[in-house]
């Protein structure tokens, strides 16, 4: 599913797509609720020159040179394609026509994702935009930015990375990996983290948001959960494989709903023997192999 790294490498295609491009035409299937009752009207009038593309957390903003704009989501599977003339793509429930001829799709095969004209000058004060918290690349994040953000929810650790009201982009996958990549338990209270913790957690969801970043090549996306795609990520989907790390087993829990993937030996809970970090740094200097290496320097700088 979509989380920060993957909205941002949407931004980077479309910006990309549309530079010294106009869009001459804007198609909208009707009755779809990707525009949530918006009326098509208006989401065909989105076309000339696209003059900026923002992200904030999973929602694109898009401001177009007449003072149009529009909020999109992908949603659990939605994306956006590049087309020449006269291609099909499936799943497709809005055309941007360029005028070199070629189209942007937006796909949205599960009807999740969303395209609603607003006015450029009230993009950030839509109500879905303006509540949201710090983004981590927009805002930056430090370690104190981010203690200020969590430290007072109720809820266990990795739902509160969760909640886009305290850190906007991080959903199921991001926020389990940026726990593994930190060595904290899922289900620690937000109020127990010691500075040097919430200095891990920030470094580590950078880092996880930079490693996905870069793991997607090319101009168009895959999602993890896709039918043949690669899984680049250290636990998440994982479940019963060898940790990158100590080689236990990756475990999975519910919480709030979703699955977690965390290592029970890297991310001891609090009380319970765990695996001494000096031991996962001399580990780490052998990962499994593959993109799984990329954890070894984020691990082997940590302070504990
Ligand atoms: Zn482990």
């Amino acid at each position: 599913m979509p989380e920060l790294p993957e909205v941002e490498f949407a931004r980077r295609a479309l910006t990309k797509w549309v530079d010294g491009r106009s869009i001459v035409r804007t198609e909208a299937d009707p009755k779809v609720r990707t525009f949530r009752g918006s009326n098509v009207k208006d989401v065909e009038a989105l076309v000339g020159r696209v003059e900026r593309i923002e992200r904030r957390g999973k929602f694109l903003l898009l401001t177009f040179s007449d003072g149009r704009g529009a909020i999109a989501h992908l949603g659990m599977t939605g994306k956006f394609l590049k087309r020449p003339a006269g291609a099909e793509a499936r799943w497709s429930r809005a055309r941007f026509v360029l005028d070199s001829g070629e189209v942007i799709h937006f796909q949205d095969p599960r009807l999740f994702g969303l395209i609603q004209p607003v006015p450029a000058a009230e993009l950030s004060r839509n109500q879905a935009v303006a509540k949201l918290g710090i983004d981590p690349l927009v805002d930056g994040l430090t370690a104190a930015q981010l203690e200020a953000a969590l430290a007072a929810s109720r809820q266990e650790l990795k739902v509160a990375l969760m909640d886009q009201e305290r850190v906007a982009g991080l959903g199921n996958i991001h926020a389990a990996e940026a726990l593994f990549r930190a060595n904290l338990h899922p289900a620690r209270a937000p109020g127990s983290l010691t500075k040097d913790e919430w200095a891990r957690l920030a470094k580590a969801i950078h880092d996880g948001i930079s490693f996905a970043l870069e793991a997607e090549a090319g101009e168009e996306i895959e999602y993890v959960e896709e039918p043949g795609a690669k899984n680049p990520f250290l636990v998440y989907g994982r479940d019963g494989e060898p940790c990158p790390v100590c080689h236990a087993p990756i475990a999975s829990v519910d919480q709030g709903g979703r699955t977690t993937f965390f290592c029970p030996s890297c991310q001891p809970k609090p009380g319970k023997p765990g695996k001494r970090p000096a031991k996962a740094k001399g580990r780490a200097a052998k990962p499994a192999g593959g993109s799984r290496s990329k954890s070894a320097p984020a691990r082997g700088r940590k302070r504990t």
